[in-house]
């Protein structure tokens, strides 16, 4: 793929590809709606080469914050800059770092694949001789389509076109906004191993999702927003071990009336007349040592069961207090 960024100008490459600085958005409000505080006070740092996950629930802010990076949105106040350049202080160069697949898919239905992309590089201003349409469509696995009306096009192979159309002026930072809503598992997959070869190629990729676990393969690191505060950002390893925690419950073949002592020493507790539970960090200790600590005392272990945490309970964790409080 050809599209890496362009650092032919002498110019250091930023260390973060983003950089957000306070942004607040207020959108005004009209006459039966009231002014809403869409982004309150973000920072947030994307670094250069990362694939970056903007997470939260419906209504957080994801596509206001990306929709202000890619100037469809005009922030209150607060920095954010593309490649180094303020979106406002230097809208063109800023515009001319980034390209966004939008969360609506607006396809203009009577133009074919082949035209939309070099409408679209000829409203970036890349020479004839410099695009890349053919190698774009191979990319997104729609060359066959290539001469096809859009409008004959399934959702998937829409989604891919405009992440084709967000690529046409090679830009160093690609945003996609729930790029896999509509999209079903096999383009899905497709579609990410795009993602990943263009990140590979040097492209920094920032993708917002509600989709956990594609957070959880994809992104190295990852940011949540909630009622437009910024509630996490930190690695995806980071947030993995803040959660570093199973439970583990089991029934025995006698009854109880306290822990005994080597087992209370591990964190068991009583549940039950013949259940017993424990709460442990997967990375410090196995079921197999705890459990020989109950084989110890002569029990026989009748069930057990265990329950794991994720991102999703992460998640949960961090976005329920807010909601609970709105
Ligand atoms: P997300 O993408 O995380 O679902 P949005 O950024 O779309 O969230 O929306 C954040 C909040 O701002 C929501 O409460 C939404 O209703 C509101 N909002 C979004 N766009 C506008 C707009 N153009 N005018 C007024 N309110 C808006
Ligand atoms: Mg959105």
């Amino acid at each position: 793929m050809a599209a890496a960024p362009s650092s032919a100008d002498s110019a250091p490459l930023p260390a973060y590809a983003v950089e957000i600085k306070g942004l607040t958005k207020i959108y005004r409000g009209g006459k039966n709606m009231p002014p809403k505080e869409a982004l309150k006070d973000i920072n947030l740092n994307i670094p250069r080469g990362s694939i970056f996950g903007l997470l939260g629930p419906n209504g957080a802010g994801k596509s206001t914050l990306i929709n202000i990076l890619a100037s469809l949105v005009i922030k209150t106040s607060g920095e954010a800059r593309i490649w180094g350049y303020e979106v406002a202080d230097e809208p063109r160069l800023a515009r001319s770092a980034i390209g966004v697949v939008p969360q609506e898919l607006n396809l203009d239905a009577f133009f074919t694949p082949f035209e939309l992309l070099e409408l679209q590089a000829g409203l970036y201003g890349v020479p004839k001789r410099e695009r890349i349409t053919a190698e774009l469509l191979a990319a997104v696995d729609l060359t066959d389509k290539a001469k096809a009306y859009a409008r004959t096009l399934s959702g998937g192979m829409r989604r891919r076109l405009m992440v084709a159309k967000a690529m046409v002026h090679k830009p160093p930072v690609l945003v996609l906004d729930e790029p896999t809503a509509g999209v079903d598992v096999e383009l899905r997959k497709s579609l990410w191993s795009y993602v990943r070869q263009l990140n590979a190629n040097g492209t920094t990729v920032l993708l917002t999702t509600h989709y956990l676990e594609e957070a959880q393969e994809l992104c190295d690191r990852i940011a949540i927003i909630n009622h437009g505060a910024l509630v996490a950002n930190d690695t995806k390893q980071n947030l993995l071990r803040r959660i570093d925690n199973k439970r583990v419950t089991i029934t025995i073949d006698q009854d109880l009336t306290e822990v005994p002592v080597n087992m209370r020493a591990h964190g068991w507790e009583l549940t039950g007349p013949r259940q017993l539970t424990l709460a442990y960090q997967p990375s410090k200790i196995t079921i197999g040592q705890m459990l020989m600590a109950v084989q110890v005392n002569g029990f026989a272990i009748a069930d057990l069961s265990t329950e794991e945490t994720d991102l999703e309970d992460i998640f949960l964790q961090l976005t329920r207090k807010a909601a609970t409080a709105a």
